[in-house]
């Protein structure tokens, strides 16, 4: 069996950007949360994206992750290889960006891929090798100040030379504009002297034309953006044909439920809104500190609304409240306690019926994914741009929609659970 296209991302809402772009362009699309232990069925994917969780570990373990994830996916034969990183080019000083290409590259013995971390639709364009997020640099975006990642320099090419082994040079945005073919004959140009190369990149068009050049290349590298041309490529060779239903998921009987544990500006709204017309029940981190409140209460409380359900269940709180409580427990034991409840919470929940999920907060998601240990996700259609629903298929197959912080609008709750239906 050929996968087509065989991606490895470096965290896991990057790995679902880039699965929800595929399922977009057409391709039948899986996620793989890390490198799989036991045999899984890929026989209805055209793409699988492994998530790893490899951007800010050590350079070694960020390689040895990478390039086993890469072995894995050969067993397909894919058509193509993509190592997805962060439309913000997100590395420190030593990589991982620059180190991981450079082993991926040395694994398939290729000698050239391409650097394409722009995804316009979101501000994030690159012009003359710099890297921009919106009007600003991207060392001026408010990104040179993040606290793992701190991108202090916008110019990709310096930026790249510094973590990596090779020379880096420039598809500057007059040959891009002048599509594909043009594109093509610098890249081949370009590869004669140089181990990788920027592509300048200023639209959606701009990123088809860069995908039908690098129809041959091997090795592609890039953010979510760099995907969208690819699906046609696929065809264009006879490979596969794109399908308008690439984001169907299986119809899922049984209870559905809101768990929230993001307390962004937007979800603060989001709650607020569902709490309208649902029941909500809150989750005190002090009331289950001091075990005034217990799992045994919660699950009395949705037996006896859920009738008027879907329900909520969130930890959702203003800025101010969240201040006090963390004065009081402290700020890392008072998100152990939620997301600890929450994985619990998850888990109880299943074993009485509830089969869809709609999950708000980053890290949210990552303690739910772990506590249901899914060894796959089908990837569906989008809810918001960057969430789109997802299955955990299997015998008693279960839905769920991830969202982080402050994706989606007031009413994403609402939206995913008649998406869920
Ligand atoms: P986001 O995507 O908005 O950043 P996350 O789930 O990643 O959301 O992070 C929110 C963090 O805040 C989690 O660790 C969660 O456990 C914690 N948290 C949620 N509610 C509360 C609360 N009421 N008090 C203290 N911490 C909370």
């Amino acid at each position: 069996m050929t996968i087509l296209l065989g991606c490895i991302a470096d965290d896991f809402t990057g790995a679902t950007d880039l699965a929800s772009f595929l399922v977009k362009s057409g391709m039948r699309t899986v996620q793989l949360i890390g490198i799989p232990t036991d045999p899984v069925d890929l026989s209805e994917a055209d793409a699988v994206v492994i998530a790893l969780k490899s951007r800010t570990l050590p350079q070694e373990e960020a390689i040895q992750q990478s390039v086993a994830a890469l072995e894995w996916l050969k067993q397909y034969d894919c058509e193509q290889y993509y190592f997805k990183y962060c439309s913000t080019f997100d590395s420190t000083e030593e990589g991982n960006i620059g180190p991981v290409t450079d082993a991926l590259l040395d694994n398939l013995n290729e000698e050239f891929t391409v650097l394409c971390p722009a995804l316009p639709v979101n501000g994030r364009t690159v012009y003359k090798g710099h890297l921009f997020v919106n009007d600003a640099l991207l060392n001026e975006s408010g990104m040179q100040n993040h606290p793992l990642t701190p991108m202090k320099d916008a110019n990709l090419l310096r930026v790249m030379k510094s973590q990596s082994q090779g020379e880096v040079g420039l598809v500057a945005h007059e040959v891009v504009t002048a599509g594909s073919y043009n594109i093509k004959t610098a890249l081949e140009k370009v590869s004669a002297h140089c181990r990788y190369a920027v592509l300048d990149t200023l639209s959606n068009h701009d990123l088809i034309e860069i995908g039908a050049a690098c129809a041959d290349i091997k090795l592609l590298t890039g953010g979510s953006g760099l995907s969208i041309g690819l699906a046609q490529n696929f065809q264009n060779k006879g490979l596969f044909k794109i399908s308008s239903s690439s984001g169907k998921l299986s119809s899922v009987m049984g209870d559905a439920v809101v768990l929230s544990g993001s307390c962004s500006l937007m979800t603060q709204a989001q709650v607020a809104c569902f709490k309208k017309n649902s029941p909500a029940k809150r989750i005190s981190p002090i009331a289950l500190f001091n075990k005034t409140e217990s799992m045994d209460s919660f699950i009395q409380w949705f037996e006896e609304n859920k009738n008027q359900g879907p329900v909520m269940f969130y930890a959702t709180d203003s800025t101010e409240n969240i201040k006090m409580i963390q004065k009081e427990l402290g700020v890392d034991k008072a998100s152990e306690i939620v997301e600890e409840f929450m994985a619990h919470l998850v888990v109880v929940l299943s074993s009485v019926g509830v089969t869809k999920f709609v999950v708000a907060g980053g890290e949210t998601s990552g303690a739910v994914v772990q506590a249901l240990q899914p060894q796959l996700l089908k990837i569906g259609e989008s809810i918001a741009p960057g969430v789109p629903l997802t299955e955990i298929p299997g015998d008693n197959p279960k839905l769920l929609a991830l969202k982080s912080g402050n994706f989606g609008d007031e009413t994403f709750f609402e939206k995913a659970l008649r998406m869920m239906q």
